[in-house]
């Protein structure tokens, strides 16, 4: 007769001191960080004491460069200062790139579900967001959101013609960092002024529900450059809208991947 039950047997080997089965959390070792940010000539000096960082790692830090994305350049243990006279290290940029891609122009195509998650991506590109705080009166509201065909994104209902051409310079010009969709739901990241994170659904061939985060009141730029790329591409045979998938920005891959020292096959 079988018995129900994990390794019976094995239980009489046990050892009477049971290693633990959770890694202890490490502490990360305390660090003075030099950062560099993109249009800055010299480095910043940071205090560092949630990360073990290495050169290469991207960052964001607290105070006048919150909300960018720095490059460790240094990092050194032997230090002594007072705290107070230094910003932070806030959060660390999630960087490993799993699965397997397709190059297809200037993008990077994956139907892998273990392709970078619009939630790694998010970290290249926005700081990590701050948790609300109670007096705030910020809720969040949505109203309907766009509805935009993908047989024929200009068709839309609010397509304004100056804006449809600004979105198509922008599916040329390496703007649009990431899209992906995942059952039916998509995400995107589009960088204009700044970079702005796009809600929507697929469902029937169209873009449902939706949403940008920039500040333009109407149908924007980054909402039709993304429905226009994802038609061009479908119509060209080069992307399957019936599958989960994720596109990156192909510099921004090459660039992240050779940061982490990663190989890729392709
Ligand atoms: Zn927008």
């Amino acid at each position: 007769m079988r018995t129900m039950g994990f390794g019976r047997d094995e239980m009489k080997e046990t050892p009477d001191v049971l290693l633990p089965t959770v890694e202890e959390p490490k502490t990360p070792v305390k660090s003075l960080v030099r950062v560099h940010f993109e249009d800055e000539a010299y480095e910043l000096t940071y205090f560092n004491d949630r990360f073990d960082l290495k050169p290469g790692d991207r960052v964001f830090v607290s105070g006048k460069r919150a909300g960018e994305v720095g490059i460790v350049n240094s990092v050194s243990t032997k230090f002594r200062i007072k705290v107070s006279n230094y910003e932070r290290v806030i959060a660390l940029a999630q960087t490993p790139i799993h699965g397997t891609y397709k190059p297809i122009a200037d993008k990077m195509l994956s139907y892998d579900s273990a392709a970078l998650s619009a939630e790694a991506f998010r970290t290249w590109v926005m700081p990590p967001e701050e948790p609300a705080s109670e007096e705030e009166d910020d809720e969040i509201i949505y109203g309907d959101g766009y509805e935009i065909p993908l047989d024929d994104p200009h068709s839309a209902d609010g397509v304004d013609k100056a804006v449809f051409g600004r979105a198509l310079n922008y599916c040329s010009s390496g703007r649009i960092g990431y899209i992906s969709l995942r059952d039916g739901v998509g995400k995107a990241y589009v960088e204009g002024e700044q970079w702005y994170e796009l809600d929507f659904r697929i469902r029937n061939n169209t873009i449902e529900e939706a949403y940008c985060d920039c500040p333009y009141p109407g149908l924007c730029k980054h909402l039709l450059a993304v429905a226009v790329t994802l038609s061009v591409m479908a119509q060209h045979g080069d992307l399957d809208l019936g599958r989960d998938f994720v596109l990156i920005d192909a510099d921004r891959f090459f660039n992240m991947i050779k940061r982490n020292g990663q190989t890729i096959t392709l």
